[in-house]
């Protein structure tokens, strides 16, 4: 039935995998009309419910109950199709070819009817399997890819009314723009081929971030996405590194900032400016890491994220918005991490503190040792 029904009108098509929901155009006397059927779910026509733009309505006006009658009675949707077509022509001796696109100024954005043609030849071509969305305008789609290692991408496309003439709007999850060559020639189908050559030049980058995702504890992104470059890794309780990868060059030594308490992190740093010619662009990443830095990076295999999560000591959280707690008390008895915006709120708070521009000196609230904490620019 499926097939009778596009062959007839191509431009109407299930919108659901149960078949239940028909969305499109039916093209009566070079007119579209859109429309919408939905199915009950064992897909009979009893039922049925049939909902008409307002140009369809005007026409069928006065028809509404034969329309109805034929809709539950009809044997089939293609049947029916058929037998709404046949009421519509019959409608011809009233001036409905009209009744008019003219008279409502928001259909002016509605695409002509041969971008709707043109969209489906153009999955057709591309395959349907790769859609994974349209919306109810058929202006969106997001398609899959996989990417040589297996990795999925979605690349969303936003069609102009004037497609393909006018180039789409593409976004993805990607650590670098994406540059898409289009012409008015140019299809769905190359748009999606040129996305997979991105991702290809791509795979050695997300090669790099999934083994240290996998073999080391990330503090931070909390849910890294594939566009994210940096990773906040853990090296012990309340220290670790961030990295910071150029996705182009993602094997090259990159940008570090080790983070924790003073005595912890001066001997770290000072291997890393000693070892960094050490660093060899064809072993990894995470391996030139530890050999560099002369440390074995706690995994998940060995230890428990809970170790190097430990929660601010002032408002017993770890994630305080974005932020997890980074401002380590430098005095090796102590070590107790705090929130900056936490630990900035209560030193100014105590008379005994003192501010210098934007950095407040005072104790640590744990053990009274001196500890200053800067402001960041979006909160002083
Ligand atoms: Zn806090
Ligand atoms: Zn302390």
């Amino acid at each position: 039935m499926e097939s009778a029904l596009v062959k007839d009108n191509p431009l109407l098509f299930p919108l659901n995998k149960q078949k239940t929901l028909y969305d499109g155009f039916i093209t009566v006397l070079e007119r579209d009309f859109r429309l919408r059927v939905l199915l009950p779910p064992d897909g009979q026509l009893k039922g049925a419910r049939l909902h008409c733009c307002w140009q369809l309505r005007q026409v069928l006006q006065g028809y509404e109950h034969i329309v109805k009658q034929r809709l539950q009675q009809s044997a089939d949707l293609v049947t029916f199709i058929l037998e709404l077509k046949t009421v519509l022509v019959r409608r011809r001796s009233t001036p409905w070819l009209e009744v008019g696109l003219k008279s409502r100024p928001e259909c002016r954005s509605i695409p002509p009817p041969r971008y709707y043609s043109q969209l489906i030849s153009e999955m057709e071509t591309l395959g349907w399997g790769r859609l994974l969305f349209i919306d109810t305008e058929f202006r969106t789609l997001r398609l899959k890819a996989e990417d040589s290692s297996g990795r999925q991408h979605v690349l969303t496309v936003k069609l102009k009314s004037r497609h393909p003439a006018e180039a789409p709007e593409c976004s993805a999850d990607l650590p670098v723009p994406l540059d898409i060559t289009w012409t008015p020639q140019s299809t769905l189908d190359q748009l999606h081929s040129q996305f997979l050559l991105v991702l290809e030049s791509l795979t050695e980058f997300w090669e790099v971030l999934d083994e240290i995702d996998s073999k080391t504890w990330i503090l931070e992104p909390e849910k890294p996405s594939r566009s994210d470059t940096m990773r906040r890794i853990a090296i012990g309780t309340n220290v670790s590194i961030k990295v910071e990868l150029d996705p182009r060059h993602p094997k090259m030594l990159p940008e570090c900032c080790l983070l924790g308490a003073e005595h912890v992190v001066t001997p770290l740093r000072n291997k890393l400016n000693a070892n960094m010619h050490l660093w060899n662009p064809d072993s990894g990443v995470l391996l030139n890491l530890r050999d560099v830095l002369e440390i074995e990076f706690p995994s998940p295999a060995t230890h428990e994220k809970s170790s190097f999560s430990v929660e601010c000591g002032i408002c017993y959280s770890y994630r305080l918005e974005a932020a997890i707690p980074d401002q380590v008390c430098n005095d090796p008895r102590c070590g107790q991490p705090f929130h900056q915006a936490c630990l900035y709120e209560w030193l100014r708070a105590l008379p005994s503190s003192r501010q210098s521009f934007n950095i407040v000196f005072g104790e640590c609230p744990y053990c009274s040792k001196p500890i200053t904490v800067k402001m960041s620019a979006q909160q002083s």
